[in-house]
């Protein structure tokens, strides 16, 4: 068993989910024809992967705005152009 897009690393709605749902899914497929013989080797390759590259859009500044200490002042600032309280 293994998981990809929101489930695997759920995304702030920056525009890039979906893509990288679909970009889960087709490196998951790669991965299978890599390994047609070993599951387990195909599935550690593909979370390997995408764990990276899940960790680094993790530092996403929409994140901080979403989710920072000052939720949710940061969004409603982010919507209505007020300032964000310090
Ligand atoms: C407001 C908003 C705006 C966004 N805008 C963008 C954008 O512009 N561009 C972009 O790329 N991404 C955007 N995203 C992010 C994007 O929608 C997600 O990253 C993407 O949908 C993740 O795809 P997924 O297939 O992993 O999960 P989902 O699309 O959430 O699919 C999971 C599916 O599983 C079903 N499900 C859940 N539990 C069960 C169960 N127990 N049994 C059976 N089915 C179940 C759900 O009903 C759902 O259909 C946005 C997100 C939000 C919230």
């Amino acid at each position: 068993m293994t998981l990809l897009g929101d489930a695997a690393h759920l995304m702030p709605p920056n525009g890039e989910g979906a893509n990288l749902a679909m970009q889960d899914g087709a490196e998951l497929g790669q991965a299978i024809v890599a390994h047609p013989d070993d599951m387990e080797a195909a599935l550690a390759a593909y979370e390997q992967n995408m764990f990276t590259r899940a960790a680094a859009d993790a530092d996403d500044d929409t994140y901080q705005v979403m989710f920072g200490d000052d939720a949710p002042h940061g969004m409603v600032a982010m919507l209505t152009g007020a300032e964000r309280p310090s």
